[in-house]
């Protein structure tokens, strides 16, 4: 089995649900207050894991509740925290609001994430070790860099997911193997809305992408190949919050098992589709054997 290192933010979720989300301005009574695990980077982590990926998780949280709940999450999910530090100060938050059709909008404040700003002995080790490292644009970009350009010293592909989305040093793509933004990253990476044209614009800069498109599926998109559409299963959402990090993560581990990338794709695309049919990011993640057999 390949290992996959994560790279990424962990944050506690703190959701409202609510039957229309607020405009600017405009306060709404909400139905129900849950906190959550999550974090981009340690959903990723959780869902390679759950999905029967052996994932050790590089990264930070604070001295407060959240901090110590967030590690025995990612242990139980069995995730490796060795590389996790609990640093002063509060751990990162995010503050999301669901509204009744199952969309969501977000605030992340980054706290104990915003201290990795670089690689230690121990991360760059575990790097170098993997098969796989999965980023995302929730820790500092100077640690996010670092360690794509260590796993390309290495040989470890490195697979991109850019959110929250900014511009993105040449420095970072250069050492990118597969970016996986959805429709709204990539339409602001490249100013194109529709995603054949965006793929085509990102394939300058990196060999493959895989554009998700919410329920319409996802676009994989590599060099010196046609594009290929995968439509998403057909189902009732009820929360899509961490259904992009599910496909990540486990199409991670399929393409960490060597299985072709149409089936990869597909196997991630049933484990997103699951995921969306219930409530909460990383505790909505399905199961190797839920994977299997949808
Ligand atoms: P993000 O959550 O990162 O914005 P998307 O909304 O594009 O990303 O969703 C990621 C993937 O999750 C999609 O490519 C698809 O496989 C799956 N997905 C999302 N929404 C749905 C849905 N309503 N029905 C089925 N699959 C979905």
């Amino acid at each position: 089995m390949t290992a996959i290192a994560v790279l990424g933010s962990t944050n506690m979720d703190l959701v409202a649900y609510v039957a229309r989300a607020p405009g600017r301005g405009e306060t709404v009574t909400g139905r129900e207050f849950r906190t959550v695990p999550g974090g981009k980077g340690a959903n990723q982590a959780v869902a390679a894991a759950r999905a029967g990926g052996e994932v050790v998780m590089i990264g930070a949280v604070g001295t407060d509740e959240y901090g110590s709940a967030l590690r025995t999450h990612l242990e139980h999910a069995g995730v490796d925290t060795d590389l996790l530090h609990t640093v002063a100060g509060p751990s990162g938050t995010a503050h999301i609001v669901v509204d009744d059709e199952g969309a969501n909008s977000i605030v992340v404040i980054p706290g104990a994430n915003g201290s990795v700003t670089a690689l230690g002995p121990g991360e760059r080790a575990a790097v170098s070790a993997a098969g796989l490292l999965l980023l995302q644009l929730e820790l500092p970009l100077t640690a996010v860099t670092e360690a794509a350009r260590t796993a390309r010293d290495r040989g470890v592909r490195t697979i991109l997911t850019p959110s929250p989305v900014r511009t993105l040093p040449s420095a970072l793509l250069a050492a990118v193997d597969l970016l996986i933004p959805d429709e709204h990253e990539a339409t602001a990476l490249t100013g194109c809305a529709e995603p054949h044209a965006a793929a085509q614009i990102l394939l300058r800069q990196v060999p493959a992408v895989v554009i998700t498109l919410g329920r319409k599926g996802c676009l994989y998109a590599a060099r010196g190949a046609e594009p290929v559409l995968f439509p998403a299963p057909e189902v009732t959402a009820v929360d899509t919050t961490g259904a992009g990090d599910t496909f990540v993560g486990t199409l991670a581990v399929a393409l960490g098992e060597g299985r072709p990338v149409p089936e990869a794709v597909a196997w991630a695309s049933s484990a997103a589709a699951l995921c969306v049919q219930r409530q909460g990011a990383s505790t909505s993640m399905p199961h190797r054997s839920e994977i299997d057999a949808a």
